[in-house]
């Protein structure tokens, strides 16, 4: 059995469940009190490192909104997740053609994502993306880059599994350390790293700055989130600019 394993947000679908809410949230946001606390209980999570507890954004709110005395001032995220309608685009042009050419070549999928399986499934559903399994913190009880993530399809039958991600510090250290093939999804590639054919990139000679400025600033972004912190700076096996390179790389 093969396996390929795509995140979600930002390697197959504009970051849905964040687009879903912001609306909601702007208003909010511009409140430095409400920012700050939502920023500090997030980090104080990635913190403690329970994969439950870091992307669980219902109870971050709900725990900001008692720590600030706030009324129900946060969206009631079942509701915007049942009544979430999704215009095209959100899912990136190249998603269906792709999945379907890697399901025809044998491939099972699976959506490997850090967000909560409670709130991406449906998403993914109204989404119209077709897999065979999610991966999540609330079905592998760890986050990317933390091996144990891809535990669920690591058995005996699988013979080989491929991630896929935008995220150096999430999807390319973990496909690292569990000792998958790690494919880079670099979807605002520069023209200049387009020109150079896929199976070449990871041989250009500035590829170590992009990694290391762009793990940095994803860094800064998403804090760490994984248990222990990987001493090598992460190394795509693969670089492509979407699904269609995928495709010609894996072949
Ligand atoms: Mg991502």
């Amino acid at each position: 059995m093969r396996w390929l394993s795509f995140d979600l947000d930002g390697t197959l679908a504009d970051w849905p469940f964040r687009q879903l809410l912001r609306p909601h949230m702007q208003a909010l946001l511009t409140q430095p009190s409400i920012r700050q606390a939502l920023r500090a209980e997030y980090q104080r999570r990635v913190e403690l490192g329970d994969p439950l507890l870091i992307y669980d954004w219902g109870d971050i709110h709900r725990a900001v909104q008692e720590k600030l005395g706030l009324p129900a001032v946060f969206p009631n995220i079942s509701r915007l997740l049942s009544e979430a309608v999704f215009e095209n685009g959100m899912v990136y042009s190249d998603v269906q053609a792709g999945l379907a050419a890697c399901r025809a070549q044998g491939y099972r999928i699976a959506v490997a994502t850090n967000g909560l399986a409670k709130y991406q499934r449906i998403l993914v559903d109204k989404l119209g993306i077709p897999y065979d399994l999610m991966l999540a913190p609330d079905i592998s009880l760890a986050l990317k880059p933390d091996p144990a993530f891809w535990n669920p399809i690591q058995s005996s039958t699988s013979r080989a599994i491929v991630h896929v991600g935008d995220l150096l510090s999430q999807d390319i250290w973990g496909a690292n350390s569990a000792g998958l093939t790690a494919v880079w999804i670099w979807r605002n590639m520069p023209e200049a790293w387009r020109a150079v054919p896929a199976l070449e990139r990871t041989r250009h000679p500035g590829l170590a700055s992009v990694v290391e400025s762009r793990v940095q600033s994803e860094l800064e972004e998403h804090g760490f989130v994984g248990r222990t912190r990987p001493q090598t700076p992460p190394q795509p096996d693969y670089i492509v600019a979407d699904l269609k390179e995928l495709l010609e790389v894996l072949t």
